[in-house]
């Protein structure tokens, strides 16, 4: 049977969507009109429990909850052998973010199910909806848990010990939302279990907006670059310490701000750099600083980028110890590269957004999100729609219900060209 796009577009029901996102909205709502809905918080576990309610009783599909959180709900295909083709995104938020960054991509995944079943779709693969668990950084400052657990890049081992600010274990953080942590090998997917992942997530850039188009087609993921510094000076009585005799660390550390942003500038608007955290010792008003430490981060869609900001910095680095007497320790924490979509995927959306009438971009998502990392069992891909000036992560965060119902019309056309493909 073929459907019709009119048909499909049909499907769609805007005060639905808009009455989904109101509702999950209150889950944690906060006192500035944002969303704290922190993973394994009792507020995720009431956003789990009415997303399960919703699922269990108003559709007809196999619920699967893996022992990371993560939740899974399959509509048989015409083929049951089939590997499956996946949709959907989290609902875990940061603390005081919005209502729309994870839940537009879970209830476009979830109105186009509902869609299938209207039109009485059968399709030749099995489809999976999927709600990922805790994507945003958690309390124990853990991102994309549950993808990177599903597909097993995240062990037992390097999350069993951590502990919050509260001293609670993550392992006993998880139990609040029924996980098991000693069961989180159960939660991997081989790479051949699924086909394709598509996720629908708001742009959290102003391009879209500013260029008046309703569709982002995502090429690949920037990659993350972190390092861990500790510049090591001498305190010493800031009125009696010659200019000449000082070992400031804190200057020091000025000096490897200064010269990374100066290194990412250099990359023609292709990279990014910060320091967005750093602390100083002994950090009081008539003693020179000790000892700094800090984290610098770089993002680029292109290795090469990040690699040259790092020889430029580290050249600086070298050259600081010489000069300023300080001694320099470095410590990668964290080395993500970047990563590129499936041009099928890619192509597959392209030619969604053309047959419904939609206007389109390509371009390349500066944050991280799930499919990045689900990308490395399958073929995955990532649908954006607009947000208002770009904001995310605050209660300005926003985006029309019209970008969300076109957004989740795409996606389904997507996953049914990927279906016949
Ligand atoms: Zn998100």
């Amino acid at each position: 049977m073929t459907i019709s796009e009119t048909d499909l577009k049909n499907c769609f029901d805007h005060e639905r969507m808009a009455a989904l996102i109101e509702s999950f909205g209150k889950i944690g709502r906060t006192n500035a009109g944002g969303v704290s809905r922190l993973a394994f918080s009792d507020e995720d576990r009431k956003a789990r429990e009415k997303f399960l309610h919703i699922l269990e009783t108003e559709f007809n599909l196999a619920v699967r909850i893996d022992p990371l959180g993560n939740i899974f709900a399959r509509r048989e295909g015409r083929y049951p052998d089939l590997p499956v083709i996946m949709t959907g995104s989290h609902l875990d938020s940061v603390r005081n973010g919005g209502k729309f960054d994870g839940p537009a991509g879970v209830f476009s995944s979830l109105e186009a199910f509902r869609t299938l079943d209207l039109l009485d779709i059968e399709t030749q693969h099995p489809f999976e909806l999927c709600m990922l668990s805790s994507e945003e950084p958690n309390t124990f400052g853990i991102s994309t848990f549950g993808s990177r657990g599903m597909v097993g890049t995240l062990k037992k081992k390097d999350v069993e010990t951590l502990c919050d600010d509260n001293g609670q274990r993550l392992p006993d953080a998880l139990k609040n939302i029924g996980g098991d942590l000693d069961r989180m090998a159960e939660a991997v997917r081989s790479s051949g279990e699924i086909k394709y992942f598509l996720e629908l997530h708001i742009e959290q850039m102003p391009c879209l907006e500013e260029d008046g188009k309703d569709i982002g087609i995502v090429d690949g993921v920037t990659g993350i670059y972190r390092e861990a510094v500790t510049v090591a000076g001498e305190a010493s009585h800031c009125g009696t310490t010659p200019m000449t005799e000082r070992k400031d660390a804190l200057c020091a550390a000025s000096e490897i701000i200064l010269a990374l942003e100066e290194a990412a500038r250099q990359e023609e608007g292709q990279a990014v750099a910060t320091v967005g955290h750093m602390t100083v010792f002994p950090n009081s008003i008539n003693i020179t600083p000790g000892q700094v430490t800090l984290d610098l981060e770089i993002r680029s869609f292109y290795q090469e980028r990040i690699s040259r900001i790092r020889e430029k910095v580290a050249g600086v680095i070298e050259g600081l110890v010489e000069q300023r007497g300080v001694r320099i320790e470095r410590k990668i924490t964290y080395d993500n590269p970047p990563i590129r979509f499936s041009p099928v995927v890619v192509n597959a959306i392209a030619e969604a957004t053309e047959v419904l009438g939609f206007s389109s971009r390509n371009e390349v998502s500066m944050a991280g999100h799930d499919a990045a990392h689900v990308n490395g069992i399958c073929k995955a891909g990532m649908i954006f729609i607009p947000c208002r000036k770009g904001l995310s992560h605050c209660p300005e965060e926003f985006t029309t219900t019209e970008n969300i119902v076109k957004g989740a019309q795409c996606l389904l056309k997507t996953l049914l060209l990927l279906d016949q493909g």
